[in-house]
């Protein structure tokens, strides 16, 4: 239709044929009319229809052809260059974006409310931070630094960058806040991984709220899912409640969001009471479920749901990594190597480096470890820490000195400063009687400078979060939770339990004395959750590293004494302890 237009045709209509295209991104009848305007030579003619087909073609991701017109208009102003900035921001090149960005003040223009946030974007998709804080630095000149959608941007790009104390201070700075800004300061502690603060940050935009103010959808899914990851059900509840006195209740987002909370802190029951009445189960609802009932042991309902699910969606790569973490804690091998295989076979999925790190940690757990060496080695993906990490911990397990200092050797490579990697080498060794390797171990942590991590625990005490370091002696609560240990320390002692003595580092977060790992931080977090919560309350822990394996004797021993069910979610797995017992049968 557009080929048959004639040049006579007012440039209004050309203008909102664009228009029209940019708005739906149809690159194909601009395309048509760029060749008219370059027909009938008119094309920088007119500045406006010339800005509008650079942006088309930023909009449609067409960079090149957007850079070319630019690069040939005759006049510039800031609008034009905010097109093309986007678009960088947008598709990339990012440090195009930027270079553009530094070039305004060649051309005398000057950067404004839109050029900003597009700039800041590139420097959020490239973690420069420093660059970052030049703009700041310019928006706070140009007097752009009150605008609630540029300071919105620089949240965005600090919290990206992993700078949230900066994030903060802008955030702190308007004073005229907007939800967009609320949600943009809730965003940059969930995804820097600081859920008390965000939840902390949630309570106080609640009490702000009023008839014209109030949070949005978005907001209660950041919150929910902050509460997700410090399993903070308590909380998670709450703003179960308040998404219904928002009017969210039946919102299918937030309702995901739910499933996915409950189901990380282990309640399946009120996941899958969510589940079942979602008006309609996305792809994200359907993979909290099954990597829920997987992560928290229930192998088969995973499989049975997973079977439902593919006959109605296509699974993706979240999908498996659940489904071969159920084949992987209810110790299937065989239906394991069947869905692996199945990824490419039946739906077309490459394996990532994380369904390789589960195939590894079962045939780890089958004792089949030259297996898993050469799946690593002959993998597709790079190997990354994580699937080297599964191996050495099989190794550890099986006590596989050679394979073991194998994958040490690897992982040092990938984690330099990371202690874990030593210690659990260490372990090997020592277990096997290899002393001099242990005192070599040693001898090269120092040399290399390898810091310990320091463990943290986190625990929920009536929708309060409370967190513990190693040998944290702070808490308010500090004299009872120590008593508590003490009386613990006891109760355990005459259950036959003996701390582990020997002089190798046993954990991974201390290796001073073996009398702190009595004050290992999830102990802390128990030793306070037995004493602020009525007899026979589950205690819900989080911790930052791996449980070592003196404390998960420790805490077996009292989720018998003391008839509590106790579950510590660390940095690998869920452990669920009950009755003297835990999930992972000392396989972790
Ligand atoms: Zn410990
Ligand atoms: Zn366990």
């Amino acid at each position: 239709m557009i080929g048959g237009l004639k040049t006579q045709i007012s440039p209004n209509l050309y203008a909102s044929i664009l228009k029209s295209c940019i708005s739906r991104k149809s690159i194909g009848p601009g395309k048509q009319l760029h060749s008219i305007f370059i027909l009938n030579g008119s094309i920088f003619h007119d500045v406006n229809l010339a800005t509008k087909l650079v942006n088309l073609y930023s909009v449609c991701n067409s960079m090149p052809y957007a850079r070319y017109l630019f690069d040939r208009m005759p006049k510039s102003n800031i609008f034009l260059w905010n097109v093309l900035i986007r678009g960088y921001a947008w598709h990339g090149p990012y440090e195009d974006a930027i270079s553009l960005y530094n070039r305004l003040s060649d051309h005398k223009l000057v950067p404004d409310n839109f050029t900003f946030p597009f700039v800041l974007k590139a420097c959020s998709a490239l973690s420069a931070a420093n660059v970052g804080r030049k703009i700041h630095a310019r928006v706070r000149d140009t007097g752009w630094n009150t605008d609630v959608f540029v300071a919105a941007a620089l949240i965005d790009m600090y919290a990206k960058c992993g700078c949230v104390a900066d994030a903060r201070q802008v955030f702190d700075e308007i004073t005229e806040r907007d939800v967009v800004l609320w949600n943009s300061m809730l965003a940059a502690y969930a995804q820097n991984r600081l859920p008390a603060e965000c939840l902390r940050l949630c309570a106080e935009m609640a009490a702000a709220a009023s008839p014209e103010f109030r949070p949005t959808e978005g907001t209660i899914v950041t919150a929910v899912s902050a509460s997700a990851d410090s399993m903070a059900v308590g909380r998670g509840r709450e703003l179960h409640g308040y998404s219904w006195r928002l009017g969210f209740g039946c919102n299918d987002k937030v309702k995901t969001g739910l499933i996915d909370m409950y189901a990380k802190s282990g309640n399946l029951t009120a996941a899958r009471f969510l589940f079942d009445r979602l008006t309609a189960k996305r792809l994200v609802a359907w993979n909290a479920m099954i990597t829920g009932y997987a992560m928290h042991g229930h192998a088969h309902t995973a499989l049975d749901l997973f079977n439902r699910m593919a006959g109605e969606l296509r699974p993706d790569h979240i999908t498996f990594i659940g489904v071969l973490s159920a084949c992987n804690h209810g110790g299937l091998l065989e239906q394991g190597w069947n869905y692996f295989d199945s990824m490419v076979k039946d739906y077309g999925l490459e394996q990532s480096v994380e369904h390789y790190t589960c195939m590894v940690d079962l045939l780890g757990r089958f004792n089949r470890l030259n297996e898993a060496y050469d799946m690593i080695i002959n993998m597709r993906a790079t190997p990354d820490a994580g699937v080297w990490g599964a191996l050495l911990n099989s190794c550890k397990i099986h006590k596989n000195v050679e394979l073991g200092e194998a994958a040490l050797e690897r992982l040092v490579e990938l984690e330099p400063g990371d202690a874990g990697n030593y210690i659990m080498l260490s372990n090997i060794y020592a277990q096997s009687g290899k002393w001099e390797g242990v005192t070599r171990l040693r001898r090269s942590m120092a040399a290399r400078d390898v810091k310990k991590s320091v463990g943290c625990s986190w625990i929920e005490v009536r929708t309060e979060i409370h967190a513990f370091v190693s040998g944290d002696t702070t808490h308010l609560m500090s004299d009872e939770i120590y008593a508590e240990l003490r009386s613990l320390g006891d109760l355990l002692a005459r259950a036959g339990y003996v701390p582990n003595t020997s002089p190798v580092f046993y954990d991974v977060e201390s290796d001073e004395k073996t009398a702190a790992v009595s004050s290992h931080s999830e102990r802390l977090a128990i030793a306070f959750g037995l004493v602020a919560t009525p007899p026979g309350t589950r205690l819900l822990v989080t911790k930052n590293l791996r449980v070592c394996e003196d404390c998960h004797t420790a805490i077996k021993l009292v989720s018998r004494i003391k008839g509590r069910e106790i579950v510590v979610r660390d940095v690998n797995r869920y452990h669920h302890f009950k009755n003297g017992a835990c999930s992972c049968s000392d396989f972790w």
